[in-house]
């Protein structure tokens, strides 16, 4: 048991490492002429629900006005039919984020509504800048003034700013061009509906097309239900801006490589979507294949870690031959494990989570698929909980290489000393964690499962980070090249 004291200082240390992390989901629809778009928009925060389990918002843009509902908790928890009856337009954009608990306040919830001269503007991100920290300073020397923890205000700070030279989409060039990360944005105001991606591509966003309109979203996994035709990812570095049922696009930085996140492939996005014209889902089952292709160990049974190893155990028993089944049940009604305050508070959750089905597993040699070891907990606490039902072996096979960086870009990994393969060799892994064997995909075998050659960022496999670390090495240059202090002038 822990004291409280114990407690709080565990819980405060957990959170200053993970303060950068930011995981969201975002949404945009216009639709002209219709009368609740909003509706449609919680919706799609549905179907985005898994990138965000902590707040929900939504803005609406009736004609430039722009309305406005946000909380803390589950889309369902958050809007009833009633509030969403306060948000009228025909332009509509959402948010679901998820943080760490130190930065968990409705004040950090999005969407962000600003009130500009030039009128009201709605922003949702999704991403981390990594250089949120240098422009803050340097914003706050000029004398603004921020009234919340998140990136997205400097974003539409900067946009504000911008608005007064010109026109929306030159404001929106010139504030992207600013800020570095990997960001994904949607905004309304005026009659426009726009999105931005990062210049690396790392944070996915896609378009799809309605009878009536358009919808852009952080994942395609929300078109069916909007009755939305894919049509295309949001090209690295552009702007798409949709206004009177027409869609325009601008490249703001044609330059920079394309890094979309291997994360999202691996683990973050759902299943059925397709991330710059690579299904989730092929990539996730041939990553199994791979693994297996690269593996002889014998044995009687595969099961996943639902169910986030699941597609990659399916593609596993394909290539190995090995029958696929269930030995773990999972409670669907249970959060995520991923981040508990405390240890033990994480250990209890994972059992929380899953059951072993024992009747699979009783005297049997076990293969047991899961996409990835962040900090290990989940890994070791399911050996345990298989052997003590009698499983003869248990194999564990990861669908990714060990995550051996921490994410600044927007995926929600600790701190370095946290992530178990930053601090043991795999045999140490394996020995912590109790298994019999324990293999991960190669860097390779993620780039060829993938497909998209080296335009994906695997810094948190590599360390080689696309983007410049600023916030976090901590060098904050005033002189720097990028400095706003000129364009303040
Ligand atoms: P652990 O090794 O105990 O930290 O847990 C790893 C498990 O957490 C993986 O099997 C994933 O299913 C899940 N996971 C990995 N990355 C994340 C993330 N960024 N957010 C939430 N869950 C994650």
């Amino acid at each position: 048991m822990y004291s409280k004291n114990e407690w709080t200082a565990e819980f405060k240390e957990l959170m200053s490492d993970d303060k950068f992390h930011d995981e969201c989901g975002v949404i945009g629809i216009s639709s002209p002429g219709a009368q609740n778009i909003a509706k449609d928009v919680y919706f799609g925060l549905h179907s985005l629900q898994h990138r965000g389990q902590e707040s929900a918002g939504i803005a609406s843009n009736m004609y430039g006005n722009i309305n406005y509902y946000k909380d803390m908790g589950l889309v369902q928890e958050v809007f009833d039919d009633n509030i969403i009856k306060t948000l009228p337009g025909d332009i509509c954009i959402g948010h679901v984020r998820y943080s760490t608990a130190g930065e968990s306040h409705v004040t950090n919830a999005q969407p962000l509504v600003v009130y500009s001269k030039m009128g009201s503007l709605a922003l949702a991100h999704n991403g981390n800048l990594t250089n949120a920290k240098k422009l803050r300073d340097q914003m706050q020397d000029y004398g603004y003034i921020f009234q919340t923890a998140i990136d997205s205000e400097i974003i539409a700070a900067l946009i504000a700013r911008f608005l007064k030279d010109g026109s929306v989409e030159q404001a929106i060039s010139k504030a992207a061009a600013m800020i570095e990360g990997g960001f994904s944005l949607v905004i309304t105001t005026g009659d426009k509906l726009i999105g931005v991606r990062d210049p690396h591509g790392i944070r996915p966003l896609c378009i799809g097309k309605t009878n009536s309109g358009y919808v852009i979203s952080s994942e395609s996994c929300v078109f069916p239900l909007q009755g939305a035709k894919f049509l295309r990812d949001v090209k690295p570095g552009e702007i798409v801006i949709i206004e009177n049922n027409e869609l325009k696009s601008i490249m703001y930085n044609e330059n920079a490589s394309h890094k979309v996140c291997s994360f999202e492939y691996v683990y973050f996005a759902r299943t059925d979507s397709h991330i710059d014209e690579k299904s989730v889902y092929m990539t996730r089952r041939e990553a199994g294949k791979i693994l297996a292709r690269a593996d002889d160990t014998e044995a009687d049974l595969v099961i996943a870690v639902p169910d986030s190893g699941t597609v990659a155990a399916i593609g596993y028993a394909e290539e190995s031959g090995i029958p696929f089944g269930e030995g773990l049940i999972k409670n669907r009604y249970v959060g995520r494990t991923f981040i508990q305050p405390t240890q033990e508070m994480r250990e209890l959750s994972v059992r929380m989570k899953l059951n072993v089905l024992e009747e699979n597993v009783k005297d049997k040699r076990i293969i047991m698929i899961d996409d990835s070891i962040v900090r290990g907990t989940t890994s070791g606490k399911i050996v345990k909980m298989l052997k003590d039902a009698g499983a003869s072996e248990v194999h564990v096979r990861i669908s990714s290489p060990p995550v051996t960086h921490s994410c600044y870009m927007g995926i929600d990994t600790p701190n370095r000393k946290n992530l178990m393969a930053a601090n043991k060799s795999i045999e140490e892994m394996r020995v912590h964690i109790g298994a019999d064997s324990l293999k991960f995909l190669s860097v390779e075998g993620l780039e060829d499962c993938i497909g998209l050659g080296d335009s994906i960022c695997k810094a948190c496999f590599t360390g080689d980070y696309p983007v410049e670390l600023y916030d976090i090495e901590h060098e904050v240059s005033r002189n720097s090249e990028k400095t706003i202090i000129g364009e303040y002038d």
